[in-house]
């Protein structure tokens, strides 16, 4: 049973019956999934979610498939995570990660979005799926691709992190790698997708795909007893997550499964070296102006976002704010968040730890309100953001041990101790 009704113009209103589309034709906006909101009210309750299995699926209603998924059927359902030591560093009192570093398969928030879009190509009998990747949604295409037997063609920028190809690679994936950059290999895609009968997950699949990502949002509510946050703090590439989470509030609110009003104000992190977003909130605008990236946070390294321009206007007005920050900034981000609270994100996180830091020294984030922060990729594939001392090579002999740790050169592994203010400078 589907709640869809077909696709509907964000801008022109023009209605599409459900298919593959990569915008409207008349004025090339985005597409949106139109659902049948009085029929899922009758259907969707809190006691009917409870019933369900810790999965994405629990919300199967506001997602966009007409038949039970074959794939990713174990996305989703990640942890909330109250974080006191970092709430204490950043100057914080009611702070909570929500850790999409540990999501299935792929480890980033990426399973979720993946998770509809692959189901929706093989309920469309599509021949091959593929996408235009920063790393992430190679790694999860992929995975999910390998799991629904179909060939999947992946086009990256040459310049991504060794971790992330073979992490796409081992499941089989045709893995193409574009000299230029992520806007370059996007444009590619469009051309690719109007050749062949291949679904992109995010060129012609996008407005299924762009769904999966309200389910961070659905389980943060939840995971709140049914409350929306004061703030959210999300990492931006693309601009698709973060208005998608909005919108995922929003449903939850319209079809009165909250306990209040969604008064969250979102806020957008970026990096420095790619900051098109956080530069148009900064100037009180909503118009983009494509960069060229330089930063390591290649995840977020889209200097053209395709929802860039709604991105800025749910921060606006949502009465939330943007920031950005250095490479430095970033790899500080990533061991604060570590050292307090033992989750290893990758640089995306670093962005995100980096950019709440900076909000709250603004006085933008007041600290007392619940905030959310959204960590959206695992550590692991990005090593290199991360360079630490080596550690120290004894015999096996306990007077060299006790030297060792008697000589100062364990400090290296610095500890900070919670109540210390985060200094980004
Ligand atoms: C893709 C990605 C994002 C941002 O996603 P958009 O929807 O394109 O803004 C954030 N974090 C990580 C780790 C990602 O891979
Ligand atoms: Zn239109």
């Amino acid at each position: 049973m589907s709640y869809v009704k077909g696709l509907k113009c964000r801008e022109c209103g023009r209605w599409y019956p459900k298919r593959l589309a990569a915008g409207c034709e008349d004025c090339f906006a985005p597409l949106e999934i139109d659902y049948d909101y009085d029929a899922i009210s009758r259907a969707l309750t809190r006691e009917v979610i409870k019933s369900r299995p810790h999965s994405l699926w629990r919300y199967r209603e506001l997602l966009p498939l007409d038949s039970e998924p074959v794939v990713g059927r174990a996305s989703g359902a990640t942890p909330l995570l109250r974080a006191d030591r970092l709430a204490a560093s950043l100057g914080l009192r009611n702070l909570y990660i929500k850790n999409d570093s540990v999501n299935y398969p792929t480890l980033s928030f990426k399973d979720r979005v993946t998770a509809v879009a692959i189901n929706k190509a093989r309920e469309f009998d599509l021949e091959a799926v593929g996408c235009a990747s920063t790393g992430n949604l190679a790694n999860s295409v992929a995975a999910n691709a390998a799991a629904a037997g179909l060939p999947a063609y992946i086009l990256i920028p040459e310049n991504l992190e060794p971790s992330k190809i073979t992490a796409t690679s081992i499941y089989g994936a045709h893995v193409i790698a574009v000299s230029g950059n992520y806007d370059d290999v996007n444009r590619l895609c469009s051309e690719i997708a109007d050749r062949y009968p291949w679904g992109f997950v995010n060129v012609n699949l996008r407005p299924f795909y762009g769904e999966g990502s309200k389910t961070f949002g659905y389980e943060i509510a939840e995971q709140l007893d049914w409350r929306a946050p004061a703030n959210i703090v999300v990492p931006m590439a693309g601009g698709s997550l973060i208005t998608k989470i909005y919108k995922g509030l929003k449903e939850l609110e319209r079809l009165g499964l909250l306990e209040s009003e969604v008064k969250t104000r979102m806020y957008g992190a970026q990096a420095t070296g790619c900051n098109p977003i956080t530069d148009a909130v900064k100037r009180n605008s909503l118009d983009i102006r494509p960069v060229k990236p330089d930063t390591i946070a290649k995840s977020l390294a889209i200097g053209n976002p395709a929802d860039g321009y709604y991105a800025a206007g749910i921060i606006s007005e949502s009465g939330g704010w943007a920031e950005d920050v250095t490479d430095e900034e970033i790899s500080a981000g990533i061991r604060l968040l570590a050292e307090t609270e033992g989750i290893f994100t990758e640089t995306a996180g670093g962005v995100t730890v980096a950019v709440t830091g900076k909000l709250i020294e603004q006085g933008r984030i007041d600290p007392d309100e619940l905030t959310v922060i959204a960590i959206t990729g695992n550590g692991l594939k990005t090593l290199d953001a991360v360079r630490l001392a080596w550690p120290p090579v004894i015999e096996a002999r306990l007077a060299q041990f006790e030297r060792i740790i008697g000589s100062g050169q364990l400090s290296a592994v610095s500890r900070q101790p919670s109540g210390t203010v985060f200094n980004h400078r």
